[in-house]
């Protein structure tokens, strides 16, 4: 043969191999063999569709990396690097200030007009819930734009139905005390001078006021059981229900906006609360819903609450007794390790293996229940 004839036959190939490795086009395929001569021009030229001028397709990379501690800071910049990459998929907003002014970031994610509420780390040391709240949002949002599949459900056509008001982290202030240290906060006396329930500030539940986010919403707040009456790294209820900024701000996203359903995220210990004594024959479909959630996560169901005293005043009980709607609150991660956050990196295990799915069904409950 000659050797034009040969050296064609040897691009064909190398052009047929890269193809079915699956290269992106215009990667090795478009840089001309240095053997080639002008005379074989045919062979490799360039489609117009991948020529350089072509288009460019967004990649729609990992945004968010939950295997790190994660702080406020990051947060605020995964949520702007999201919506700029995802547009009118996701909007951001604030639903008002933390104690120390910090924003208090509401996600919407998803188009369509059954709306759920989702919240993150009402207690400061269970920051690996507003970890994983992000990843659900990065993931799902890929998934939208890219097969309209996540993991055997179809995300495009669930988040054309609802829309997502995610609160990722409800107490940053706390977080940031976890994360920090008492030097890196706004009062550092004031914190200092606060009751330690445990050894150290990186096991702190409480806001930065030292009350207990999750003792503080006006459902049986009174009956709600303390045992410390002052500011303290945990328990405190306060002095009345909902005078944290906080708490306000959940309050009054959950009375302007029309939930199907809410669910508040906590950590340690696998299990799902799901009903109270005072409003379990009110909210019927709660039962069902509650073992779906059960089932995809493989985490335990607990029994109905019964004493107010102990379920009062939290975000998830206050929710039901308003709105007489489903509310869960899920305690993601394995129990144990004490009170200290969990080691970040092993992320995947802890949370992400059981919960990924997690979001996914609760969205498709709330338009099963419609
Ligand atoms: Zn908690």
């Amino acid at each position: 043969m000659k050797r034009g004839v040969v050296i064609s036959i040897i691009i064909i190939l190398i052009a047929a191999l890269f193809s079915v490795c699956n290269y992106a086009p215009q990667v090795p395929v478009l840089t001309p063999a240095p053997t080639v001569t002008p005379s074989q021009t045919p062979v490799i030229t360039l489609p117009p569709t991948v020529a350089p001028t072509a288009t460019p397709t967004i990649e729609y990379k990992s945004v968010v990396n939950p295997n790190q501690p994660y702080s406020y800071e990051l947060m605020m910049e995964d949520c702007i690097e999201l919506q700029a990459m995802y547009g009118d998929l996701i909007q951001l907003d604030s639903i008002g200030k933390s104690v120390e002014g910090r924003d208090l970031v509401l996600i919407k994610l998803g188009k369509g007009k059954i709306k759920i509420v989702l919240a993150g780390t009402h207690h400061a040391r269970e920051y690996i819930t507003t970890s994983f709240l992000m990843e659900t949002v990065d993931e799902y949002a890929r998934a939208y734009v890219t097969t309209g599949n996540y993991n055997g459900y179809d995300i495009k056509s669930l988040l054309d139905s609802v829309t997502l008001y995610i609160v990722p982290m409800v107490n940053p202030d706390g977080v940031n005390l976890v994360l920090y240290g008492p030097d890196a906060t706004k009062n550092p006396d004031k914190v200092r001078s606060m009751r330690m329930l445990k050894d150290s500030y990186s096991e702190w539940k409480a806001n930065i006021n030292g009350v207990d986010l999750n003792r503080q919403y006006p459902c049986y707040w009174e009956e709600k059981a303390s045992n410390t009456d002052v500011p303290s790294s945990e328990m405190y209820k306060g002095t009345a229900p909902a005078t944290e900024p906080e708490v306000q701000a959940m309050i009054r996203l959950c009375n302007e906006n029309d939930f199907a359903l809410a669910a508040s995220f906590h950590s340690k210990g696998e299990v799902i609360y799901w009903a109270d004594s005072g409003t379990v024959d009110s909210i019927q479909a709660g039962g069902s819903m509650a073992e779906s959630l059960a089932e995809v996560t493989g985490y335990k169901l607990m029994g109905v609450s019964q004493d107010p005293a102990v379920y009062g005043a939290g975000f998830e009980n206050w929710f039901r007794q308003e709105f007489l709607r489903p509310a869960f609150c899920v305690e993601l991660t394995p129990v144990g390790n004490g009170s200290t956050p969990h080691d970040d990196s092993r992320f995947d295990e802890l949370v992400w293996q059981k919960a990924n799915r997690l979001v996914a069904v609760i969205m498709q409950l709330a338009i099963d229940s419609k």
